[in-house]
């Protein structure tokens, strides 16, 4: 039973979810874990795991059979769960509440890949198409106030399994670091009846030196104050608020330059651990000046003390250089 719980001197809500210590090779984290060592989103095994929500199959094929190609059900050992119901607490130093809201697994190949650089963009664009198509189910549903899609790739990423997969976490709440980004927005749009994202392409466009690509839909970048080595940001150059709302195209030029990356990530570090997640408007907050983008997060240094005792980073690779070497691997 995963449950909230907010801080009473800082606001920042918490979810505690003791489940999630039994999953899989859970303890060997620290050691890291044999690439294929109990895996349940081997083919063959979907009887392990929760019943599926959402699969890409082979025609005739049956649900929770073999045949799939993309295939998404609830995750086993949840930090939130639609079936959790209690009263929530209301005393102000432990103010809490049932963890409700959907958390997800997208198994993103039936073959054993650990990355998506190592699926064709036909592949990718298939595993972007069902991002979408959850993304969409929990606005329609209303759900959660925010749901995002997000990746940990190798055991250094937080994975507990080596099979490449992504999870779609919802919460009552929108996180601190995109309301941040909604309110930087905004503030902006009110000053200047300007959209951020678009003058923050156009400067990086202009200034050039933290472009990695510049694709025909996207801009693919380090950001000016990039807060770990080497952080990346996929961002598209139309405007939109809303990942959900990108049509057929988008999806597969999305999906084309994100194996891009992924794959220039690669060949820069083979075996890269690294996390992603998609950002995107909220369901519980109207964001029109928006625009949604993807975040990468490669794990090339240890997040330490004072990041961990401040919420401040200190990053020591300008993310000129990072976008200087990865331009040479585009
Ligand atoms: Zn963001």
């Amino acid at each position: 039973m995963a449950e909230l719980r907010q801080d009473p001197i800082s606001g920042r809500w918490v979810i505690i979810a003791p489940d999630r210590a039994h999953r899989p090779n859970a303890s060997a984290r620290l050691l890291g874990f044999a690439p294929q060592a109990d895996n349940p989103f081997a083919v063959g095994r979907e009887a392990e795991t929760p019943g599926e929500l959402l699969a890409l199959r082979e025609p005739g094929t049956q649900p929770d059979q073999p045949g799939w190609r993309v295939r998404v059900f609830p995750n086993k050992y949840p930090a939130a769960t639609f079936d959790t119901v209690g009263a929530p607490t209301s005393d102000p130093l432990a103010f809490g509440q049932p963890a409700v809201g959907p958390h997800e697994v997208i198994v993103e190949s039936a073959r054993f890949v650990t990355c998506l650089s190592e699926l064709t963009p036909a592949e990718v664009a298939e595993v972007v198409w069902v991002y979408r198509e959850r993304l969409r189910w929990h606005r329609a549903h209303q759900t959660c106030a925010c749901a995002v899609v997000f990746k940990n790739k190798g055991p250094a990423a937080g994975a507990t399994l080596a099979h490449a997969h992504a999870q779609l976490l919802g919460t009552p709440w929108i996180p601190p670091d995109l309301a941040a980004e909604l309110d930087g927005c905004e503030r902006y749009h009110d000053q200047t009846g300007r959209e951020l994202f678009a003058d923050v392409l156009a400067h990086e466009l202009q200034v050039t030196d933290r472009i990695v690509a510049a694709t025909e839909h996207h801009v693919v970048l380090c950001p000016y104050a990039s807060r770990v080595s080497g952080e990346t940001w996929i961002v598209p150059r139309t405007p939109g608020a809303m990942f959900e709302a990108i049509d057929e195209d988008a999806v597969t030029s999305f999906a084309e330059t994100l194996h891009h990356t992924l794959s220039a990530w690669q060949r820069a570090h083979p075996d890269l651990p690294y996390n992603y997640a998609i950002h995107s408007e909220p369901y519980g907050r109207s964001a029109p000046t928006y625009r949604w983008h993807l975040e990468l997060y490669p794990r090339l240094g240890n997040v330490g003390g004072y990041e961990w005792g401040t919420g401040s980073y200190v990053n020591a690779l300008p993310p000129e250089t990072a976008a200087a070497r990865l331009r040479e691997l585009w």
